[in-house]
């Protein structure tokens, strides 16, 4: 097995990844904002952390060097500020799209070569959000942040195709880790919540992490340019949902 690397893996989504990554047999890279989670997370799953925000080139280009190969890429890193269109800042905007969207371009074009020599094919997997499909009220520009991710990932499919990685996304629903602690954290919201997802629950890490594993594998040789909505059925539950709302659940 050769090198994956996985952004954002100190904590949530990304540490799961990582870990599944590692034992799938890769040697894992932690790049990571945060070093003392990066170190952790390193330590962890037995891999090696580099400090590198995905929104800065020269940190990017300094990384690429340190590699000697690269099968797998994950660009899991990823934020989600609260706030009304209406109401938040242009700059906070860009910043949305600068590490959602942007950032994941950079590393896919700056790694390409080390993934495209890849003995078993290269693979690029990035993490998008039911967000993507469904626009969601009060989370600034999230949602069409991820829509744009997803439109990349098709693009990169076709662009690249030529160089032999394959590139898809996986879409999580909502997910209990760090970064949503605070929107699980009301029991009873959180009830209602889980009442409504067709498989009854919020999703863990590990049940994005294992899906990932799959598009990083030589499983999904032939696929390129997917989504895959990895949520409990929430995308297919609009009817259900309408249905809770006449009874007034
Ligand atoms: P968390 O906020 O828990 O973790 C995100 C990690 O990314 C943090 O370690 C953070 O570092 C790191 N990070 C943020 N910005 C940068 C940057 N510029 N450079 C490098 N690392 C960075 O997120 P989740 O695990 O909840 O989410 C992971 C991904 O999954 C995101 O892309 C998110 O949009 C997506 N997703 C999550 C869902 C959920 O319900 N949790 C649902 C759908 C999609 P630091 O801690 O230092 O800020």
């Amino acid at each position: 097995m050769g090198t994956a690397l996985v952004t954002g893996a100190g904590r949530g989504i990304g540490r799961a990844i990582a870990r599944r990554l590692a034992a799938d047999g890769f040697s894992v890279v932690i790049a990571e904002l945060d070093p003392d989670t990066a170190r952790d997370a390193a330590k962890e799953v037995g891999g090696r952390a580099v400090r590198c925000d995905v929104t800065d080139e020269a940190a990017i280009d300094a990384m690429a060097g340190s590699l000697d190969d690269l099968q797998v890429l994950v660009n899991n890193a990823g934020i989600y500020p609260f706030g009304k269109l209406a109401d938040i800042s242009t700059d906070e905007f860009r910043r949305v799209l600068e590490v959602n969207v942007v950032a994941p371009l950079l590393l896919s074009r700056r790694l390409l070569p080390l993934l495209a020599a890849s003995p078993s094919g290269g693979a690029v997997v990035n993490i998008a959000s039911l967000a993507a499909k469904a626009a969601t009220p009060g989370t600034g520009a999230y949602s069409p942040s991820k829509a744009a991710l997803v439109s990349l990932t098709k693009l990169c499919a076709l662009e690249f195709a030529d160089s032999g990685v394959r590139f898809n996304a996986v879409a999580p629903g909502g997910v209990r880790t760090e970064g949503t602690a605070g929107v699980s954290a009301d029991a009873e919201r959180e009830a209602r919540f889980n009442a409504l997802v067709p498989l009854g629950r919020r999703a863990l890490p590990d049940d994005i992490a294992d899906v990932v594993s799959f598009f990083a594998s030589p499983d999904s040789r032939y696929i390129t340019g997917q989504v895959l909505y990895v949520d409990g059925g929430l995308s297919e539950a609009t009817i259900p949902f309408l249905q809770a709302a006449q009874r007034g659940a």
